[in-house]
């Protein structure tokens, strides 16, 4: 049995909605669908959500909608057009997103969830409807009554561990459930979206739930790629690759699938296939538990990612005095930051932040605060920082992989500020400057890739 999710580009349009059909039509063992919001149809197009997220302000600020109603519902309408769907058996969906103002009137964090998440339930209740009018015994399941609960953070919810229970209930109905993403209710009966891009994480807790054999999470790309396309013209898809690799990958950039979807598939143990649904007969990419893994090649794939700051701080006889990293630690604690990394050596200390989490007065807040409690010599806040992953379970038991990644760099004049390798050996961290960062990827990916054939 098969869970399956079609992301966004993949439900933009009828004929990507045909496409969808024939995928589910392939395989009799493709039992829960799980639907995003129709995306993006070209580029500059937008996507459901983020019109549903502007239907939602316009309500809480009192202003005109029927404009944006309009966009968001010929959406639907364009795709029931193109399958024929008589206007009557589709028009409560409309009802339904003209009514959201009333259905929803509720704390505008709530309201604002609620309206999001319909982008997932118009979609999966239209794409029923066409599985029906074709003769496939489908259902459309909302996640009030599949049990599907999660915590109350209204855009960023976590799945409730009873979910899991209530979920396996449905394994035995004769019929194709079909399934929005994105959100859930919360024991309150309120609807929480998990954060952007949330319906790779419904599809994996149905997954889990429903004790699939198999999660396929059907998108826009032939494979994941073993360096950023953006950066290495035509890299390798990667065929297989573990949890963990992909984890690390994600970390730094890699977001192909969303990195908060591994937990329950690396809980049930369910193997993730992701293939395209513009072309199905390719293999994708299967993403598995490490257990009985042979890696072929060295490294997996090299990524980087440039949000990140880092604060060095400099003070002689750090590794004598007790209780410094304790007062840091706690200053951030105060003031509600986490921290990546914190590489340090006899005199000095990096501290390295994923720097969205900064406006420029929090920063200097605690910078100020910093110098006043600790008192370091020295206290620098760099914020061109880039963070490069080297990644491969194939590194654990490769003596010298250091070298081929250093080598290429060294001769690129590219500085190296940071190393930092886990405990799994299946990575390797480097800090270097923003931009170097492309030049780093795309010389550490020639290196471990050039002449090795696609297979
Ligand atoms: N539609 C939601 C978003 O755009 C969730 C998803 O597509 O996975 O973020």
């Amino acid at each position: 049995m098969k869970v399956v999710k079609f992301g966004g580009s993949s439900l933009a349009s009828g004929e990507q909605f045909q496409k969808v059909l024939n995928i589910i039509n392939a395989d009799p063992t493709r039992k829960v669908i799980v639907t995003s919001a129709p995306g993006k149809r070209f580029a500059e197009d937008v996507k459901v959500t983020d019109l549903l997220i502007e239907y939602a302000q316009k309500t809480l600020e009192q202003q005109d909608t029927t404009e944006v109603i309009q966009q968001i519902w010929t959406r639907y309408q364009e795709i029931a057009a193109f399958f024929a769907l008589e206007p009557q058996k589709f028009a409560f969906l409309h009802q339904e997103l003209v009514d959201l103002p009333i259905a929803f009137n509720d704390e505008p964090e709530y309201l604002m969830a609620a309206f999001k998440a319909h982008g997932e339930k118009l979609c999966a209740q239209l794409l029923a409807l066409i599985l029906q009018e074709q003769g496939l015994p489908t259902r459309f399941l909302d996640p009030q009554d599949a049990g599907f609960l999660v915590s109350s953070a209204a855009s960023d919810a976590q799945v409730l561990p009873e979910t899991y229970q209530n979920l396996l209930k449905w394994r035995e109905v004769p019929e194709i459930l079909v399934v929005p993403g994105f959100y859930g209710v919360t024991t309150q009966g309120k609807i929480a979206t998990f954060s952007r891009g949330g319906s790779d994480i419904t599809g994996s807790i149905w997954a889990r739930g429903i004790k699939a054999d198999l999660y396929e999470n059907f998108t826009d790309v032939n494979a994941i790629y073993s360096a950023d396309p953006r950066i290495v013209a035509k890299p390798h898809p990667i065929k297989i690759m573990t949890y963990r690799e992909l984890r690390e990958l994600s970390y730094a950039g890699f977001s192909v699938f969303h990195d908060e979807a591994l937990i329950p598939a690396i809980q049930g143990q369910v193997f993730i296939n992701v293939k395209n649904t513009n072309h199905p007969e390719l293999p994708g990419t299967m993403i598995v538990p490490e257990k009985d893994f042979h890696p072929k090649s060295t490294i997996t794939g090299v990524a980087s990612s440039n949000h990140f700051s880092a604060l060095y701080l400099h003070k002689y006889l750090l590794n004598k005095e007790t209780g410094f990293t304790l007062k840091l630690l706690e200053l951030f604690y105060k003031f509600n930051i986490s921290y990546e990394h914190m590489p340090s050596g006899i005199d000095d200390l990096t501290v390295i932040f994923d720097k969205r989490q900064f406006t420029e007065e929090l920063r200097e807040q605690m910078c100020s605060e910093i110098q006043k409690v600790i008192h370091p010599d020295q206290l620098e806040w760099i914020d061109d920082y880039a963070i490069i992953m080297v990644v491969g379970e194939g590194m654990r038991n490769k003596i010298g992989a250091m070298k081929n990644i250093t080598t290429p760099l060294a001769k690129e004049h590219i500085a190296i500020h940071m190393i930092n390798q886990g405990a799994s050996r299946i990575s390797i961290m480097l800090g270097t400057k923003k931009e170097d960062a492309a030049n780093a990827v795309s010389q550490i990916y020639q290196q471990f890739f050039k002449g090795v054939a696609k297979s």
